[in-house]
């Protein structure tokens, strides 16, 4: 008997995880959640719990946060996981990891990745987004480096991220101040 067109929509949805630390959430990460979105009916941002990597926000903080961003995108799916990508994933539906690639830099890293994971599972294959020109040189590392020193970061983060980069590193709310000659 043929599949009903529900269950068959349901076992053929392309759909990609996309791993990773997001400590936190950036607008280089969205920029690919949004251009993968054009090619899986799903994302599902999978949020690393690897204490080993001491992120400066705890798993629960990124989740509400990139709930918050995501709210009002029903094909987007939030979740964290621990331990290995691939027994994560074979709990899915998904078949293909989504990673980010930025400068060459990223590439050997992603390299040794990719080739493990799909040692560990051939049902993985992982596929490499190039990142948009506006977000060749953004990552959570330089954004939390900025923002501990209080520099500027709108523009690289969501306003929700911003506020809580301000409220860790304890940095007054920023007020625009007019600089003139008599100062
Ligand atoms: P991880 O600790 O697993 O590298 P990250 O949160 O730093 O996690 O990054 C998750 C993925 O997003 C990685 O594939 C990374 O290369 C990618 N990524 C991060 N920043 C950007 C960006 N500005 N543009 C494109 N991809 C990015």
């Amino acid at each position: 008997m043929m599949k009903g067109k529900k269950e068959e929509s349901k076992n053929t949805a392309n759909v990609a995880i996309y791993p990773g630390s997001f400590d936190p959430i950036t607008y280089g990460h969205i920029d690919i959640v949004e251009r993968a979105l054009v090619i899986f009916d799903k994302v599902i941002i999978a949020i690393a719990e690897n204490e080993e990597k001491r992120p400066l926000f705890s798993v629960e903080e990124r989740l509400g946060m990139v709930k918050e961003i995501f709210k009002d995108t029903p094909n987007v799916i939030v979740d964290s996981f621990k331990g290995l990508l691939v027994n994560y994933v074979a709990k899915t539906n998904a078949k293909v990891s989504l990673r980010g690639l930025r400068a060459t830099s990223d590439f050997e890293y992603e390299f040794h990745m990719a080739s493990m994971n799909r040692s560990l599972s051939t049902r993985l294959d992982t596929l490499f987004m190039m990142t948009s020109k506006d977000y060749f040189f953004l990552s959570s590392r330089t954004v939390k480096e900025v923002a501990r020193l209080g520099g500027a970061v709108e523009g690289l983060v969501p306003d929700l991220v911003v506020t809580r980069l301000r409220e860790k590193f304890k940095l007054p709310v920023a007020k625009k101040k007019q600089i003139g000659w008599d100062d």
